[in-house]
């Protein structure tokens, strides 16, 4: 089923990981502020926290705890360093499950890295001999949150200072919250075609196959009555979604999408300023200028010689402009 947001909010809501916005949640009785998320990402995002380990009632300060998988095991568990017999694995994952529902309107979630609660990916899990930890672990709470909420962008927080994956984030977050707000005004099939064609050409940046996949869905939806399970086909439309947006946009797929772009305008061009267009084209795509270069340019362009189909695309701002996001990638 399509979940419903019960309010229509003014901006998105992430969950986040406590000890990163400073509160002193961690074992060791400290924080890891993340500086990203509380100075530039809070200007733009409501942020709800979750400790996992205070809320299965562990105390803090506390002994730290770690993932452990023995030779024959088949489950990763969490368990106290210094006493593999206290396990709270059980309870974290009761936890994940018990607070998923709160988390419907979120549009996204960061985590902390390397936690055996909260981490993402390349956890430490450990055996009982002493070999080196198998560092493919997920953190009990997130693993148990990524399965309830597969379509919820989710990332870590080590991997925000990356700056084409931190772009990534935030693009699924925003598309995330416009899906939500077209989902709190009532789904309808003219309001779910309206939303996909604002997005073809972003889709197009991370994901061709998936861009081809959706036309595909959405043209079903347009020619035939499919449409009497909407919320099924929107579910659905939401995970294909979701999943080529996760495909990391790069200079060679963004100079392809802006060539497309360029197309709805070049009749109106004169021959210096499409040379001057496809050269910062060109320049992106051997990774010589940040897309935003581009960008920048057809936007001038397209003050110059309108095009309303070309306007309506997130592609061209797909986040607040001042998170500056494009201009590293
Ligand atoms: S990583 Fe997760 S469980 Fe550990 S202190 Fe931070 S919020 Fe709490």
């Amino acid at each position: 089923m399509v979940e419903r947001m019960s309010n229509i909010v003014s901006r998105p809501r992430l969950g986040i990981s406590s000890c990163l916005l400073g509160k002193p949640v961690r074992f060791d009785g400290g924080h890891k502020r993340n500086n990203y998320v509380t100075g530039t990402l809070s200007e733009y995002f409501d942020f709800v926290s979750f400790c996992p380990e205070q809320a299965i009632g562990l105390p803090t300060p506390r002994k730290p705890i770690r993932l452990i998988k023995d030779a024959g095991e088949a489950d990763v568990r969490a368990v106290e360093v210094r006493d593999y017999s206290l396990e709270y694995t059980q309870q974290l994952d009761d936890y994940a499950r018990s607070v998923t529902p709160e988390m419907s309107g979120f549009s996204g979630y960061i985590v902390k890295k390397d936690s055996p609660s909260c981490g993402m990916e390349r956890v430490k899990i450990y055996g009982k001999e002493n070999s080196p930890p198998d560092k493919r672990g997920v953190g009990i709470f997130t693993a148990r949150l990524m399965a309830q909420r597969p379509d919820l962008p989710i990332e870590e927080e080590g991997r925000l200072t990356d700056p084409r994956l931190r772009e990534n984030f935030v693009t699924r977050v925003f598309t995330m919250f416009r899906w939500q707000s077209l989902l709190s005004e009532g789904l309808t099939r003219a309001g779910l075609i309206e939303f996909h064609t604002r997005h073809k050409f972003l889709l197009l940046a991370h994901d061709e196959t998936a861009y081809r996949e959706l036309g595909r869905l959405l043209s079903d939806l347009s020619v035939k009555a499919v449409a009497a399970d909407l919320d099924s086909f929107a579910a659905e439309y939401l995970r294909l979604l979701m999943v080529g947006l996760r495909r990391l946009a790069r200079p060679g797929k963004h100079a392809n999408v802006l060539m497309h772009v360029m197309g709805y305008v070049k009749n109106h061009l004169t021959s210096d300023e499409k040379a001057e267009m496809l050269e910062h084209i060109e320049a992106h795509r051997k990774n010589l200028v940040p897309v935003i270069v581009p960008i920048t340019l057809l936007n001038h362009f397209l003050r110059k010689y309108p095009n309303d189909y070309i306007a309506g695309q997130y592609y061209l701002e797909p986040h607040p402009r001042e998170l500056m996001l494009r201009n590293g990638i």
